[in-house]
């Protein structure tokens, strides 16, 4: 069993009205022994981009409530901090300052916004093909990946083909993977890791995020650090899917999966 959610929102995040102590609860229910938050900041979020939605986490609050619980529910779970920070070149200083600045555990960094558009509205497929608009996609984490490497797991790879036209019908991964080689070659020589993240299963892939021609070939070019989270922004899907998720990874062919502690990677048998 996968001893922790590496993926998890509460209140915190703009897109969850979840109170913490209901995910902690969730989280101990299921017999997990380590708990994490990884709750939203994207800076510059525009703010016409989510329907008003700002997604600014007040970090100081958010790291005083986690150390009060943290004392709290110590003979309970252990507690441990992350942040799901969202990626763009045009704020690599402010990634690098707010990054300095607060002491994490955990740090997955993620797109959310592909010139200041967010996929999740049809507006970012108008007028192309579903194909340009998932490559566009691919290749703005490329290039964020370029100029930040402060964090410890890229989130949600596929993420844009949840909300394609057709979604994943016709996913041709052939189509991309010119772009994923150079996405993972360069996670791995900077000793970044991936997710894998379930919410793929509830969100209409059928299969976790990122797909299983990626995970294949994060691991035959040498990728080794892959957390598991669920993206769980209710308490209900917190830990969903974790055992498809295991089976996955192991017929992918790995061995680990990695929990993150003061930002150093755990390995821990699959
Ligand atoms: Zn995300
Ligand atoms: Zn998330």
């Amino acid at each position: 069993m996968i001893i922790a959610d590496c993926h998890v929102h509460s209140e915190f995040s703009s897109d969850s009205t979840a109170p913490i102590t209901d995910m902690l609860q969730q989280a101990i229910r299921q017999g997990m022994s380590v708990f994490y938050l990884t709750d939203h900041h994207d800076i510059d979020f525009p703010k016409d981009a989510a329907g008003g939605l700002d997604f600014q986490l007040d970090t100081p609050q958010y790291l005083a409530k986690l150390s009060e619980l943290k004392r709290q529910y110590r003979n309970r779970i252990e507690i441990r901090t992350g942040v799901e920070l969202g990626l763009m070149k045009h704020i690599t200083q402010k990634l690098h300052d707010y990054v300095s600045t607060f002491a994490f555990d955990f740090i997955i960094a993620s797109s959310h916004l592909v010139r200041g558009m967010d996929p999740f509205y049809p507006e970012y497929f108008a007028d192309r093909s579903q194909t340009e608009a998932y490559r566009e996609y691919f290749e703005s984490i490329y290039e964020n990946i370029s100029v930040f490497n402060n964090f410890d797991v890229y989130g949600h790879l596929d993420y844009v083909v949840r909300y394609g036209p057709t979604k994943n019908a016709g996913w041709d991964f052939r189509d991309y993977a010119d772009v994923f080689e150079a996405i993972l070659r360069t996670l791995i020589q900077n000793g970044k890791g991936i997710e894998i993240n379930t919410a793929g299963l509830y969100k209409g892939l059928g299969y976790p995020h990122p797909h299983i021609d990626i995970l294949n070939m994060y691991h035959e070019l040498g990728g080794e650090i892959i957390t598991v989270g669920s993206d769980a922004h209710t308490p209900e899907y917190l830990g969903y899917g974790f055992e498809t998720a295991c089976q996955l990874l192991r017929s992918c062919g790995f061995r680990y999966y990695t929990l993150f502690q003061g930002r150093k990677p755990q390995f821990i048998p699959l």
